[in-house]
């Protein structure tokens, strides 16, 4: 990446501002003095300073957020704060997108990216990454939904669903259960248990393909995931 592209996205301003700094003669690459703004870099490998200081800039990053509700999945907004907003003070420049959807009262597991083709190799609906769900129900969840989930069910739209695995962790006047799906259609779990009269009264993502939420992050907040996070993310 050219060597102003790469300042001005780790926020040293515009691109005019950012050829003012070079010209400055204050950037150094590997120790080097760099004044020509088309200059290649490697943000991974390079040592880039400006000031003598280390700008700390990779192409790509990869962010596991447990979502907190009334935020939208979404990068722009009118009315709702965006996942990108709650992470935009350090990762404003990244220009990230959230991998997929969670409804806006839905919590739990999302991962945010500026890496297109690995959002599309998550999303691509033949790799099938499972997702596990965490729902308290309205209604008495049963063995013949089990059965139900596991044989796929028929959606209001006349869409069949993939069979999906339910397990029940507490079945009463309210129920609370696990649902892995292979599928992300539109409120497809909400869907479900409407399909089986049921009614999901809070929702909650815990895990992608292996990747599970990570536990010590309370609602809202975020960390930059792993290498091999990202991989388990892919596994089904
Ligand atoms: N299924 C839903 O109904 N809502 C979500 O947010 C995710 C899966």
């Amino acid at each position: 990446m050219r060597i102003d592209k790469l300042l001005a996205n780790a926020g040293f301003g515009s691109r005019a501002e950012v050829k003012k700094l070079l010209k400055q003669g204050i950037v150094t690459v590997n120790e080097v003095k760099v004044k020509d703004p088309k200059t290649q870099v490697n943000g991974e490998r390079d040592l880039i300073q400006v000031k003598g200081v280390e700008v700390h800039y990779r192409e790509f990053v990869y962010i596991m957020l447990n979502k907190p509700k009334d935020v939208i999945s979404a990068t722009e907004d009118r009315i709702h704060q965006t996942v990108v907003d709650l992470v935009a003070h350090e990762y404003g420049h990244y220009e990230l997108f959230p991998i997929g959807r969670l409804d806006l009262d839905t919590e739990g597991l999302l991962l945010l990216t500026n890496d297109g083709q690995y959002s599309h190799q998550l999303m691509a609906p033949k790799k099938h990454v499972g997702k596990l769900y965490q729902a308290e129900v309205r209604g008495c969840v049963t063995e013949e939904d089990v059965e139900a989930f596991h044989n796929g069910l028929e959606l209001k739209d006349g869409y069949k669903t993939k069979p999906a695995h339910l397990e029940i962790l507490k079945a009463g006047d309210h129920s609370l259960v696990q649902v892995e799906v292979s599928e992300g259609k539109y409120h497809q779990v909400k869907r479900m248990f409407e399909a089986v009269g049921k009614q999901v009264m809070k929702l909650e993502r815990l895990r992608i393909g292996e990747l599970w939420l990570d536990e010590g992050l309370s609602r809202g907040k975020y960390r930059e995931m792993s290498i091999g996070e990202r991989e388990l993310a892919l596994r089904n």
